[in-house]
């Protein structure tokens, strides 16, 4: 047992308490609670909006090279407290240590990535007809930002939406998942410490069912952005129909990569086993699915499940850890069941599928890396999101039967193929139905200024990251203007 942090949630521009706490468990040790947050109600909540809007009047006001600024001392702070914060965002969402330290500084490039960003211009003038009329465009922000994020990055996915948000002058409010409170509370310390208004940085905490509703309805929210499940994502977008509130939502996935027979088989499965097994399979991204030329399916599958079973699991903290645990018990039932079900349909388990032994494995959300060989595409385990170690593999005959396949599904967010032919590339990269595709790369791992975002079931028109990102975040105004 270690002790327990108390945290304050952010709201009405200061650090709120409150006696009903929610409490964080620690994947790795489930029997420990490393922080309480508060468990905000829907009214605390409700009378917070009206601060936020100050907020964002304040900030848009605030000239943009000094947002900018702030920007770059809130990555400089994330970089000086890395150690601290890897810490605990290791613990509260059971990634190891080294994943958490690259979460860290990918947030710290965020606010670095934006806050150059924040100088860029932010209108043009164009033309016009009438005599001595001059007319431009501005891009301004759209207001009060509700950024929903999930557990498995709490870090870097505040880091993705609020930093272009705040670059672009809006007053944001964040609810991060009740899983992962703590590390977006520091996040929300370290922007204050920065120099944000505290006017411009809304932090609630509190269990979705008890207060998002509140948060969604109030005339305050000028647009929302979400990341979660396709479930929870398109409950949103049903709840905002008809108001006018733009909506960006990034939700869920079942990443493919296509092995050719002509691919260098090593590179192959370590790319796949890094993407599928990393973070314990909790990333958007994470590979999930493989089709296999038949040709090569039994060499790749031999070799995948070799670097699956070298692959060390272990607490978040643990030195010789490479894959930590699930976020929850829930999480860990869910991905054993997946793995049952999918035994039930007559696929066959190579290598995992449980939980582990030992009782340090046993103290915590543990599943085992694990493959499926699967006969058909027509399993369970090859159409549903997992979100955990379980890599799928199927073999098919060429490479259009495989893009088919990696097509044949709700989902749209990321993809990759591994072969040493460009003609096959070419077509893989033109007839893909997925925000991102890959080639000899992981379907994981895109960089902050990449644009970013799913299609189909897995995304919303507006990317995510990159220029683009600020698309979402600003209002376009057309000005006119005759001198005589
Ligand atoms: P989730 O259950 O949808 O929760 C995400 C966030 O939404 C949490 O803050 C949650 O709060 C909140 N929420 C839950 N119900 C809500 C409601 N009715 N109204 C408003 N907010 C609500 O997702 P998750 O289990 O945390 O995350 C895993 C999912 O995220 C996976 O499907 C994964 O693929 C997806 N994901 C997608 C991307 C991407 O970029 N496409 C990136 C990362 C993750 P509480 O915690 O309080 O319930």
């Amino acid at each position: 047992m270690t002790d327990t942090i108390r945290f304050d949630a952010h709201i009405g521009g200061s650090w709120t308490g409150s006696s009903a706490l929610i409490d964080v468990r620690e994947p790795s040790d489930w029997d420990n609670v490393i922080a309480r947050v508060p468990a905000l109600t829907a009214d605390v909540v409700r009378d917070g909006l009206a601060t936020a809007r100050k907020g964002a009047r304040l900030w848009a006001d605030t000239n943009a090279l000094t947002r900018g600024q702030i920007l770059f001392k809130t990555a400089a702070i994330l970089r000086d407290r890395s150690a601290e914060l890897a810490t605990l965002l290791a613990r509260e969402n059971g990634k190891t240590l080294a994943e958490a330290t690259g979460e860290v500084a990918k947030s710290a490039e965020f606010f670095e990535f934006y806050g150059g960003l924040a100088r860029l211009p932010y209108g043009d003038l164009i033309h016009d007809a009438r005599p001595n009329t001059t007319t431009t465009v501005r891009h301004e922000p759209v207001g009060v930002v509700l950024a929903i994020t999930p557990w498995n990055d709490p870090l870097l996915t505040p880091a993705r939406k609020l930093a272009p948000a705040l670059a672009a002058g809006n007053a944001v409010v964040l609810k991060p998942a009740s899983n992962t409170p703590a590390i977006a509370l520091e996040l929300t310390r370290a922007l204050l410490d920065a120099g944000l208004p505290s006017e411009a940085i809304t932090t609630v905490t509190g269990k979705a069912g008890e207060i998002a509703d509140a948060i969604i309805e109030s005339t305050e929210i000028d647009a929302i952005t979400f990341t979660g499940s396709t479930r929870v994502g398109l409950d949103l977008q049903r709840k905002v129909a008809g108001r006018n509130v733009r909506i960006q939502c990034e939700m869920g996935g079942k990443n493919a990569a296509i092995v050719l027979a002509d691919a260098d088989l090593e590179l192959a499965a370590q790319t796949v086993a890094a993407a599928g097994f990393g973070q314990a399979g909790q990333r958007c991204t994470a590979t999930s699915r493989v089709l296999v030329e038949s040709s090569v399916k039994d060499a790749f599958i031999k070799r995948l499940v070799a670097i699956a079973d070298s692959m060390t699991l272990g607490p978040s903290l643990a030195r010789d850890t490479v894959v930590g645990p699930l976020i929850s018990r829930d999480q860990q039932s869910e991905v054993i069941g997946h793995v049952a079900r999918a035994r039930a349909e007559g696929a066959t388990v190579v290598t995992g599928g449980d939980t582990g032994e030992g009782s340090t494995l046993e103290r915590g959300c543990y599943v085992v890396p694990t493959v499926i060989d699967c006969d058909s595409a027509d399993v369970s385990i090859w159409r549903d999101e997992v979100f955990g170690p379980v890599v799928a593999v199927l073999a098919v005959s060429s490479l259009q039967e495989a893009i088919e396949l990696a097509n044949a599904s709700d989902y749209g967010l990321s993809s990759a193929l591994f072969t040493t032919n460009l003609a096959a590339t070419d077509v893989f990269l033109r007839d893909i139905e997925t925000g991102q595709a890959a080639v000899n790369l992981p379907t994981s791992g895109w960089d902050v200024h990449h644009p970013f975002g799913g299609f189909k079931l897995s995304g919303s028109p507006y990317k995510e990251q990159g220029l683009e990102a600020l698309g979402f975040y600003t209002r376009t105004k057309t000005c006119a203007v005759r001198s005589v």
